[in-house]
This record gives structure tokens, C-alpha cells and sequence, in this order.
């Protein structure tokens, strides 16, 4: 019986017929799948349903612009704009729970302590590369950086919307990652997340010795997407709801 065959680029998945036996994680050619490249959401977006994934990246189907992400660039583009000093505080309404934060960031840039809205990609070594390069591998997107000395540095996100302590879990040992890599000399970030719609912060801290098994976990993560063939659907109440793919009629298994 074949269970699942959306389209005539993927092979089917056979119920009646043992699984293809898989080789393990680490002993796959990192970039050997029909995603090549990852970033954080797009590995939650995969774990959550392969399908969804599938849709956006290699089907490459449109998706109706988001609300909720449109809210978030906004939001983004507002504060970036305010902590370059290009803006004046009574732009920063949508933001009244961090303020003093935003200010903090402004004297930072002002003293060339601060990064803000940079853009960091990287090969399968975790070594620094361009954001469309050949040997692109892991990409993300960062807020807003604060060297606090040539060792130690803190990583802050803006997030619009709920919390998931998970997710910001998973992103901000990617992002410490990235920026040990990025900067050898760091020992120590703090990794903070700021809920703009709550007032509310998450945060984790990292040093570089621990890095080495966090590492490992992100890699099998990463090449879980990047080494992968066949993304069958995960149709559950939870991911569907927020998936484009229900709302354009594109995903034939959405739970309702
Ligand atoms: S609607 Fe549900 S099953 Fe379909 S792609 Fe989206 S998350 Fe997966």
C-alpha cells in the first residue's frame, strides 16, 4: 500500500516494505540532502513536520505573508533604526517594556561596543563564510551584539509573540556558537531573549570549554535536515494551525 506520494519528484514511502536502512547521522555527507543549508527555524520547522519543509523549500510553493512576521520585521527595523541613533525614543511605543534596554544598546553602539542586525553564515567546519557562498552550510540572523571586554559578550534577540523557553533554548546555543567561532577570543556570552509584547527575558549562559558537546547536538540536528531525502507529513493540531501550506490549500494532510 503506498502511503504517501505528493509529488513525482519524491520517491514514495512504502507502508508494506521495510524502511530503507538509514546510515547514521555522522557518517553522512553534511550537505548530501535536497536542503542544503539550515537556520534555526528552519530545523524546527522540519522536526515539527518534514512535509512543511519540504513544501517551502523544495517545492519552493508561495506562502501569504504572515501577520505575525510582518509585525516582527517591523518591530526589528524600529529598534535597529533607534540604536544606530537614526530614530528618537518616541518611536519605541511598541516596545515601552525595554526602553532603558534600547537606550543601553544606543551608548554601546554610540561607543562601538555594539553589533546590531548582522548577518553570520557558515561552512560544516563551523568556520566563518559568506551568506551565499559556495560552501554555505548554517545560517543566522543576528539582533544585537554587546562586547562587554575581548572575552565576554551578550547575544539579545527581540521576540514578538509567546514564549517557548525550547526554541530559545536551541537558538541561543546555535548563536553562542556561532559567535565563538566568529570571535576566538571570547570565553563567555550571555544569551538573552527580550519578549517585547510581555516585558519578559530569557536567558542562558555558555562558555567556550562547553561548547565541544553542545556542538555535536546541533550538528546531528543540522544534518538531520541537510542530509535528508524524504520528508513525509506530521499533521498535528499544533503545527498546522501556524503553517502557510494549510491556509493556501497546498498541504492535502492538514489536521484541522
Ligand atoms: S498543514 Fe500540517 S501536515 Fe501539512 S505541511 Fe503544514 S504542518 Fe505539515
Amino acid at each position: 500500500m503506498q502511503l504517501f506520494n505528493p509529488d513525482a519528484e519524491q520517491a514514495p514511502l512504502i507502508a508494506d516494505t521495510p524502511e530503507p536502512k538509514k546510515i547514521p547521522l555522522l557518517e553522512r555527507e553534511p550537505q548530501c540532502g535536497d536542503i542544503r543549508t539550515w537556520s534555526v527555524s528552519s530545523i524546527q520547522v522540519f522536526e515539527d513536520c518534514p512535509y512543511r519543509i519540504y513544501l517551502s523549500k523544495v517545492k519552493k510553493c508561495p506562502e501569504p505573508p504572515a501577520e505575525a512576521l510582518e509585525r516582527g520585521s517591523r518591530i526589528h527595523e524600529l529598534l535597529e533604526n533607534f540604536v544606530m541613533g537614526h530614530t528618537e525614543e518616541d518611536t519605541l511605543g511598541e516596545v515601552k517594556y525595554f526602553i532603558d534596554e534600547a537606550k543601553r544598546f544606543r551608548e554601546g553602539y554610540a561607543e562601538g561596543k555594539v553589533i546590531v542586525e548582522d548577518d553570520w553564515a557558515y561552512n560544516t567546519q563551523w568556520e566563518p563564510t559568506g551568506w551565499v557562498a559556495d560552501d554555505t552550510w548554517g545560517r543566522m540572523k543576528l539582533d544585537i551584539m554587546v562586547f562587554e571586554d575581548e572575552t565576554s559578550a551578550e547575544i539579545n534577540d527581540w521576540k514578538t509573540g509567546k514564549k517557548y523557553p525550547m526554541k530559545a533554548g536551541f537558538q541561543g546555543m546555535v548563536y553562542a556558537l556561532g559567535a565563538f567561532a566568529r570571535y576566538p577570543k571570547l570565553e563567555f556570552i550571555k544569551s538573552r531573549f527580550l519578549y517585547v509584547d510581555k516585558g519578559d527575558t530569557f536567558e542562558k549562559t555558555y562558555t567556550r570549554g562547553r561548547m565541544d558537546s553542545l556542538k555535536e547536538r546541533i550538528n546531528l540536528r543540522a544534518l538531520a535536515l541537510t542530509t535528508e531525502t524524504h520528508f513525509p507529513p506530521k499533521p498535528a493540531k499544533w503545527s498546522c494551525r501556524f503553517c502557510p501550506h494549510r491556509e493556501t490549500g497546498n498541504c492535502e494532510f492538514a489536521e484541522n
